[in-house]
C-alpha cells in the first residue's frame, strides 16, 4: 500500500491538535473518530474515550483497535472497521494514536497547571476578602516598622487608604506622647496592650493593640502583624465608672474612697521626707436645718458653693473631699508644724463667714473642724479620719473652742492646749496693736575702735497687762506664721521714726536706728512705705537702717535684689542679721547691696573657747572685709569676746557687755553722755 501524501498527514495532525485544544466531550470524540476514518480511509471508525475494556490492540480481523496511551495514562482507543486492514493500516493507526496520546497528555498537563494557578489566585483573593471583611484593622510591618500591608479595617479606623499607608513608618500613626514606647512594643511582640493612636483627621483615640511576629518559610522573624480595635468608647466608660467610684457626683470633689487612697499614698511620701501630715474633718453647722426647711435643691446648691469656697482657699497640693452629707475632709501633707493645720482650719471657717446667696436666700453656715495629725495620732488614712471625726464632735460641743463661733479641735489634748495658747497670743497681739501695748527698746551699737555709740537696734516688746513685758521671741515667730508680723512691722517702723523725729527735734545728731524687717514684710511695697514714713517724719535717710535675715534672701533672688536696690537708692542702709545661720551663697552675697554683716549671737557665745565659733566669726569678718562690708558682732557679753573680735578686725559690737536694750529715755541719756561703759583700751 502506498503511503498517504505528506499534506494529508500534516492536515490530519493539525486537525488533531486543533481538536484537542478547542473541543470537549462528544465533539472531541466525534472529531477524533472522523480523523481516524480519514487517516485510514475507512468507512467506519470511532474514538472511544476511557480506559481499555479488554479489546486490546491488534483487533479481531474485521476491526482495528489501537489504545491511545501515554506511559501509564490511558486516554481511550481508536476502533476502525468496514474493510480488511493490513500492517500498513495498523502502523498508520498506531502513529495516529501515539500523536493523539502526546497531544492529549500535553493538554491535560497544561490544563492542570492552569487550574492550580487559578486556584492559588482564588485563594489569595479569598484571604484578602476575609481580611477586608473582618472589622478589626490588620496591618503588617517589617522589622523597621515600615508598613507592608493595610486592610480595609485599617482604612476605616485610621482614615488612610492602603496606598497612603503602605511604605510609611508606623510611627506616623502614633500620638506624640506614645512615640517613646515604640521600641517597647516591638520588643513585646505578641502582647496585648492599650495604646493611643492618631487618625488622619488628627483625632487621637484609644486602641487595643495585639502584635504577633511575622515569619518567613524558615521561621525567621521578618516583621510584625498588628491587630487594632478602637476601644475609645470602653475607655470613656471606664473613666465614667472611675469617676463615679472616686468622685462625689454632686460637688465633683474626691469622695471618701479616693481621699483614703490619696492620704495613704501621701503619708508614704511624708514618712520618707519626715514631714507632718494631717487630716481635717469638717462638719457644717446649721446645714440640716437649711436642707429640711428650704429643700434639697437649695441644700445641694449650698454644698456645691461650700465645696468651691474650700477649694479656693486651699493650695493646689492640698486635698479636699466630700465624705457625704454635710461632711468634708481636707488632707495636708507638707506642713512643718502641726499648728499650721489650725491656721488652715481657721482659713476654711473664714471661707464660710460670708453668707451664701442661693435662690434669693441669704444663707449662713458655720463649721466645726476636728484635726488629727500624722505621725503622732495615727499612721493611716482610716485612723486619721476616725480620730479627726472624734475631734470634730468635741469641737462642735464647743468644749475645746476658745474663741466664740469657731470650733476647731485637735484630737491630741497637748496640741489643743498649744493651739489655744497660740490663739490667745494671736488675739492678744491684735488687741495689743490697737491698744498701744507695743513699745520699742533700743540697744546701742558701739564702734570697737572709738568705744562710741554709732547707732541702735530698735527691738519690739509687748507690755501685756497681766504678763508684763513679753519678749519678741514669744510672739514674733507666731506673728510670722499668721502674717500678723506685717502689721507689727508697720507699727515698729512708724514708732522708730516717730522717736527719731523727737530726738532730731531735741537737737541730737543723726544716729542710725536699725529696724528688723521680717521676710513677709520684704515685698515690693516696702521701699515705698519706708520712703513715705521718712518723709512724714521729716527724717534724712541716714537715720534708718533695715536689718534683714538671711532667710529673706533665699527665695527669688532677683526680686529681692530689686527691692534692696530701691531701698538703698533712698539712702537707707541694709544689714544682714543672724549672718551665718542661713545658707547664703557667697556668689549671691556679693550681689546684695548690703552695708553690714551681723555675726549671729550663737557664734559670739562660743568665743573664745569654741574653736569652730572662733573660726566662723573670723571667717565672716574676713568675708565682710573682702566684700567691703562693715561687720558687727551681736550678743557680746565678755571682755574675752570683745578682745577676740577686735583682734580679728571686727568693726562694731552690740551686747550686754556694753548695754542691754534700753527704754528710749535711758538710751537718750546714754547717748547724750556719750556713754562708754567699757574702756576700749581696758578690753584690749
Ligand atoms: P535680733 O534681731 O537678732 O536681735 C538681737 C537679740 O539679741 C535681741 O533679743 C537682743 O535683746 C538680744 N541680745 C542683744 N545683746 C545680747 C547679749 O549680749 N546677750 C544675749 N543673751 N542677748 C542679747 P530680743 O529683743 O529678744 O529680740 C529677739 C529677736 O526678735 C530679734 O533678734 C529679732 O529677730 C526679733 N525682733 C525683735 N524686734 C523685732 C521687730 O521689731 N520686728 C521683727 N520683725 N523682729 C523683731
Ligand atoms: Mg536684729
Ligand atoms: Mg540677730
Amino acid at each position: 500500500m502506498l503511503a498517504p501524501p505528506v499534506s494529508d498527514v500534516l492536515g490530519n495532525s493539525a486537525a488533531l491538535c486543533d481538536a484537542v485544544l478547542r473541543l470537549r466531550g462528544p465533539a472531541l470524540i466525534a472529531e477524533l473518530g472522523r480523523i481516524a476514518r480519514s487517516v485510514l480511509d475507512s468507512p467506519d471508525g470511532e474514538y472511544r474515550p476511557g480506559p481499555a475494556d479488554g479489546m486490546a490492540g491488534g483487533g479481531d480481523g474485521c476491526a482495528l483497535v489501537q489504545d491511545v496511551r501515554y506511559e501509564q495514562q490511558s486516554f481511550g482507543r481508536f476502533i476502525v472497521r468496514g474493510r480488511a486492514y493490513g500492517d500498513a493500516d495498523r502502523r498508520q493507526l498506531a502513529s495516529l494514536a501515539a500523536l493523539a496520546a502526546s497531544v492529549l497528555q500535553v493538554h491535560s498537563l497544561a490544563q492542570r497547571s492552569t487550574h492550580a494557578f487559578v486556584q492559588v489566585e482564588a485563594q489569595l483573593q479569598h484571604q484578602s476578602q476575609i481580611l477586608d471583611q473582618i472589622h478589626e484593622s490588620v496591618l503588617t510591618m517589617d522589622m523597621g516598622g515600615f508598613i507592608t500591608s493595610w486592610n480595609k479595617g485599617a482604612e476605616r479606623l485610621f482614615g488612610y487608604s492602603a496606598v497612603e499607608a503602605v511604605g510609611r513608618n508606623i510611627l506616623f500613626l502614633y500620638d506624640d506622647e506614645d512615640a517613646a514606647f515604640h521600641d517597647a512594643f516591638l520588643e513585646q511582640g505578641g502582647r496585648l496592650m492599650e495604646v493611643r493612636r492618631k487618625k488622619k483627621s488628627g483625632e487621637v483615640f484609644w486602641a487595643s493593640l495585639s502584635l504577633s511576629p511575622l515569619v518567613d518559610v524558615h521561621e525567621r522573624s521578618i516583621g510584625l502583624i498588628a491587630y487594632l480595635t478602637d476601644i475609645t468608647e470602653r475607655k470613656l466608660a471606664e473613666e465614667r465608672i472611675h469617676h463615679l467610684a472616686y468622685y462625689d457626683a454632686l460637688t465633683g470633689l474626691p469622695n471618701r474612697t479616693l481621699l483614703t487612697k490619696l492620704v495613704d499614698q501621701a503619708l508614704t511620701v511624708a514618712q520618707r521626707s519626715k514631714l507632718h501630715g494631717c487630716v481635717l474633718f469638717i462638719d457644717l453647722n446649721r446645714f440640716k436645718l437649711i436642707n429640711d426647711t428650704l429643700g434639697r435643691k437649695i441644700g445641694d446648691a449650698l454644698l456645691c458653693d461650700v465645696a468651691q469656697r474650700f477649694r479656693a482657699v486651699l493650695r493646689d497640693q492640698d486635698l479636699v473631699a466630700r465624705l457625704g452629707g454635710d461632711e468634708f475632709a481636707v488632707g495636708l501633707f507638707d506642713i512643718s508644724q502641726h499648728y499650721e493645720a489650725s491656721m488652715v482650719a481657721h482659713k476654711l471657717l473664714g471661707a464660710l463667714a460670708e453668707p451664701f446667696l442661693i435662690d434669693g436666700h441669704d444663707l449662713r453656715v458655720g463649721g466645726s473642724i476636728g484635726i488629727s495629725v500624722y505621725p503622732q495620732d495615727g499612721a493611716d488614712a482610716e485612723t486619721l479620719l476616725r480620730l479627726a471625726d472624734i475631734a470634730m464632735v468635741r469641737a462642735k460641743q464647743g468644749g475645746d473652742a476658745s474663741d466664740g463661733d469657731d470650733h476647731v479641735a485637735f484630737y491630741s489634748q497637748d496640741m489643743n492646749q498649744g493651739m489655744q495658747e497660740r490663739m490667745r497670743i494671736e488675739t492678744g497681739l491684735r488687741h495689743a496693736l490697737g491698744h498701744g501695748q507695743l513699745l520699742l527698746h533700743y540697744q546701742p551699737k558701739f564702734s570697737i575702735s572709738s568705744g562710741h555709740i554709732i547707732g541702735a537696734e530698735a527691738l519690739v516688746r509687748w507690755l501685756h497687762p497681766e504678763r508684763g513685758l513679753v519678749p519678741p521671741a514669744e510672739f514674733i515667730p507666731l506673728a510670722e506664721a499668721t502674717g500678723l508680723v506685717v502689721q507689727v512691722g508697720e507699727w515698729v517702723l512708724e514708732a522708730a521714726c516717730a522717736q527719731a523725729q523727737r530726738w532730731k527735734q531735741g537737737g541730737m545728731a543723726p544716729i542710725r536706728l536699725a529696724v528688723n524687717v521680717s521676710a513677709r514684710e520684704f515685698t515690693s511695697a516696702l521701699p515705698g512705705r519706708v520712703a513715705a514714713t521718712l518723709k512724714r517724719y521729716g527724717l534724712e535717710p541716714a537715720w534708718l537702717e533695715l536689718e534683714i535675715t538671711e532667710s529673706t534672701l533665699m527665695h527669688n533672688i532677683d526680686r529681692v535684689i530689686g527691692i534692696m536696690d530701691r531701698i538703698t537708692a533712698l539712702g537707707v542702709t541694709l544689714s544682714l542679721d543672724d549672718f551665718g545661720t542661713g545658707y547664703s551663697s557667697l556668689s549671691y552675697l556679693k550681689r546684695f547691696p548690703i552695708d553690714t554683716l551681723k555675726i549671729d549671737r550663737s557664734f559670739t557665745t562660743g568665743i573664745p573657747g569654741d574653736a569652730n565659733d572662733c573660726a566662723i566669726a573670723s571667717t565672716i569678718i574676713s568675708i565682710a572685709q573682702q566684700l567691703k562690708h562693715k561687720v558687727i558682732a551681736e550678743g557680746v557679753e565678755t571682755l574675752e569676746q570683745l578682745a577676740f573680735l577686735r583682734q580679728s578686725g571686727c568693726d562694731e559690737v552690740q551686747g550686754y557687755l556694753y548695754s542691754p536694750p534700753l527704754p528710749a529715755a535711758q538710751f537718750e541719756r546714754a547717748l547724750r553722755e556719750n556713754w562708754t561703759p567699757v574702756a576700749p583700751e581696758r578690753a584690749a
